[in-house]
């Protein structure tokens, strides 16, 4: 591994180039943030409209890299747009400026976790693991349900089984939590992720405590969410961190659920659009409004079902319709996943498929509890890095 290490940093010490890391600024737009790298803002106009639109969901904080040549020139840059595709801004041998969108170079891990609680779930998982993620996926999973403060006893279990990605040895993006259980006093709580990507109860009731509802009566869904797509006749990486209802313009919008607005205004890529925050700390978005219902502001208070805005195609829009978006902290998450679903309960094949789910994880659980393991901890890599050109593959520098 080091003799190839060294072969892969040769040229970049006869150049003399270095990383530099730094952070997504809080609400920065792209244009700004070209003007301000004194980069050409030919680069925003040259993307077409949805790759323009991607760069309004640039996450808070995002980890960037750059190339800097020892003349001080950038020679690239890597922004994540979300947790599968990244910008990215290259110079060209012939000193020219280029974007596009690449995917993230990262692997899935499978991991279980157990452990026992000493002073809260939250500190404990994040003590064990390292990650604030884990942790609070976890916090938000029971909330509602278990009383962290008063019922959780020193030395109560827990178990949860995920996905996580990493970059280079580090955690990357939000895990993907497959089932989670604690036992209190001896009960247990257990979770159970279904095929559909919503989370049950051990009796296949619909876990979540808040549940949201379409923001449009006789939705048709025109474009589904999705983080990564390669479009085979453009040869390009897309995304649709949305989903797309296709309505009349004026059309009524309906809040999805009770909270308060955060958004209402102009973006350019969006539109007319408001953003509601709600109680589990979840944010849904509505682009594209021809227009807001009137007496709708920053702070207003608003209830599931109610009217906030009608339909239009404002924004880098196409033709009419509800660009529908839902966030965890910055992190686009598929809105029709934590809606309410119509029917309660499963039947037949479904039935069969949560049953066989469900016995999986339990099968887990106890033997996590069985063996109780000690988790090892992660050997800290070193994150800075950049991408080949050619290769899209991420180079460890
Ligand atoms: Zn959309």
């Amino acid at each position: 591994m080091g003799r190839y290490l060294w072969l892969l940093l040769l040229p970049l010490f006869l150049f003399g180039s270095s990383v530099k890391t730094f952070k997504w600024n809080n609400g920065e737009s792209f244009l700004h943030f070209l003007e301000h790298k004194k980069l050409p803002l030919s680069l925003y106009y040259s993307m077409d409209k949805e790759d323009q639109k991607l760069t309004e969901d640039i996450p808070f904080s995002a980890t960037c890299q750059m190339l800097i040549s020892n003349k001080k020139i950038i020679e690239q840059i890597l922004i994540p747009v979300n947790d599968e595709l990244q910008l990215q801004i290259y110079l060209t041998k012939k000193k020219k400026y280029h974007i596009r969108i690449i995917p993230i170079v990262a692997e899935m891990y499978h991991e279980v976790l157990y452990t026992e609680i000493k002073t809260a779930p939250y500190d404990d998982i994040l003590k064990s693991t390292g990650s604030k993620n884990l942790a609070s996926t976890f916090v938000k999973m029971f909330k509602g349900r278990v009383n962290f403060k008063k019922d959780i006893k020193p030395g109560d279990p827990l178990v949860i089984v995920y996905n996580q990605q990493y970059r280079l040895g580090k955690y990357f993006s939000m895990p993907e939590v497959s089932g989670a259980m604690m036992e209190i006093s001896g009960k247990r709580y257990a979770v159970y992720k279904h095929t559909d990507g919503r989370y049950y109860d051990a009796k296949g009731a619909q876990y979540e405590k808040f549940l949201f509802k379409l923001p449009i009566r006789n939705a048709r869904i025109t474009s589904r969410f999705t983080k990564r797509r390669y479009h085979p006749v453009l040869h390009r990486y897309r995304a649709h961190v949305g989903v797309d209802f296709g309505a009349r313009p004026g059309t009524q919008i309906l809040a999805t659920g009770d909270g308060r607005v955060c958004f209402c205004g102009y973006s350019n890529g969006y539109g007319k659009t408001i953003k509601i925050r709600h109680s589990n700390g979840l944010t849904s978005l509505y682009a594209h409004q021809k227009g807001f219902k009137a007496g709708i502001h920053m702070g207003s208070k608003i209830k599931q079902g109610e009217l906030i805005g009608y339909v239009g195609s404002t924004g880098l829009s196409s033709g009419p319709h509800l660009h529908f978006g839902m966030y965890d902290g910055s992190t686009p998450i598929n809105p029709l996943s934590v809606m309410k679903k119509k029917t309660e309960g499963f039947t037949g094949k479904e039935y069969r498929q949560f049953v066989a789910i469900r016995s999986k994880l339990d099968k887990i659980f106890n033997e996590k509890m069985k063996t109780k393991p000690v988790r090892h901890k992660l050997v800290d890599f070193q994150n800075t890095y950049y991408v080949d050109k050619d290769t899209f593959k991420a180079k460890v520098f």
